[in-house]
């Protein structure tokens, strides 16, 4: 049990992380309409509920074992993942540091089951009516590792962390709808069907989404696109930079540094530029497996991807200021 709990600090450090792999489960189950709710910087409370697949009935107690997937059927498959986990380790993490309950319902069965996990054991199991999709609760966040709740940072802060998360989760799913529901209050609610700058105007603000240049560009090897500053917009710090590989949320410093230096190059000020990009390539052609909380993807021809996405940004540029 031990060794479970340190190993479960790895993947999850905090409610965001928590909220970041619920949801990413239930875009993974193609949920269409997506509620968050959370109490207290989700501390205390965090329940995500979707319209999505739902979990059979006699797999509930399976999915909340480590390395249980039903997402790779075998090792190879590692290399054409599109789906954002693979790992098998988020429920039984978050269920080995919080008190669980699962709701869930698979369009083929004609009831749902309603499931209480401790310790990551399925601790009751109630058939029940309920509409087809999952919902997870999470409550009392490290309850059973005093240490680690006392370094859990205000509520205020880790709610903040948690509308991050979801302002990416958003802003990379913007076809999808998104409800935020903060201390009973909602934040954030986006329609479904929308396009990117519609989302980017009701998550950013409209100072964001009026001073953008639409880009799409593709080739054979990578399609790129998305929304980046004009000569009007820029931040401090990184902040505003959203950038995701085949619907996958990412960092990569190397190619956000090169976007700079490209758009230091031809606007003469020192600040950072926004954008949404979107970059769909071959799965084949990045490895997304170095990291297990997944943000930093590593590609197969660094070279060609940040060169082919910088020429384009000069390109689009260039072309907004002529
Ligand atoms: P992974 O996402 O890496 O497969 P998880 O621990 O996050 O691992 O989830 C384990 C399994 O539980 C998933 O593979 C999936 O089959 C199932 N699952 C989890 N959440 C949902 C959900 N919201 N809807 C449908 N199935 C889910
Ligand atoms: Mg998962």
């Amino acid at each position: 049990m031990t060794i479970q709990k340190i190993a479960a600090g790895e993947v999850i450090e905090n409610p965001a992380s928590i909220v970041k792999e619920l949801v990413e489960n239930s875009l993974d189950a193609n949920a269409e309409n997506i509620v968050i709710e959370i109490n207290n910087g989700g501390k205390s409370y965090i329940r995500i509920t979707d319209d999505g697949d739902g979990i059979p009935k006699d797999d509930v107690s399976i999915a909340f074992k480590r390395h249980s997937t039903s997402k790779l059927n075998n090792i190879n498959d590692i290399y054409s993942i599109m789906s954002l986990g693979f790992r098998g380790e988020a429920l039984a993490s978050i269920s080995t540091v919080s008190k669980m309950e699962i709701l869930t319902k698979t369009s083929g069965s004609e009831a749902g089951v309603h499931s209480h996990i401790e310790e990551g054991e399925v601790i009751s199991s109630d058939i029940v009516g309920c509409p087809k999709g999952t919902t997870m609760i999470v409550k009392d966040l490290f309850y059973n590792l005093p240490v680690r709740k006392k370094f859990l940072k205000s509520d205020i802060s880790e709610g903040n962390q948690i509308n991050d998360i979801i302002t990416k989760l958003v802003l990379g799913n913007y076809e999808k709808s998104i409800k935020f529901i903060r201390d009973g209050k909602t934040i954030l609610h986006t329609s479904k069907n929308k396009d990117l700058l519609d989302t980017i105007y009701t998550v950013l603000g409209k100072d964001f989404a009026n001073n953008l240049i639409q880009i799409d560009y593709k080739d054979s090897y990578i399609r790129i696109n998305g929304f980046i500053s004009n000569n009007n917009l820029y931040r401090g710090n990184r902040g505003h930079q959203y950038m995701y590989i085949n619907g996958r949320s990412i960092v990569n410093s190397a190619i956000s540094k090169s976007i700079e230096n490209k758009y230091k190059s031809l606007i003469p000020i020192n600040r950072f530029p926004i954008f949404v990009l979107n970059i769909d390539i071959a799965p084949g052609e990045i490895d997304v497996n170095i990291h297990p909380t997944k943000q930093e993807v590593k590609f197969i021809n660094k070279d060609r991807v940040i060169g082919t996405i910088t020429n384009c940004i000069e390109r689009y540029l260039l072309s907004s200021c002529s």
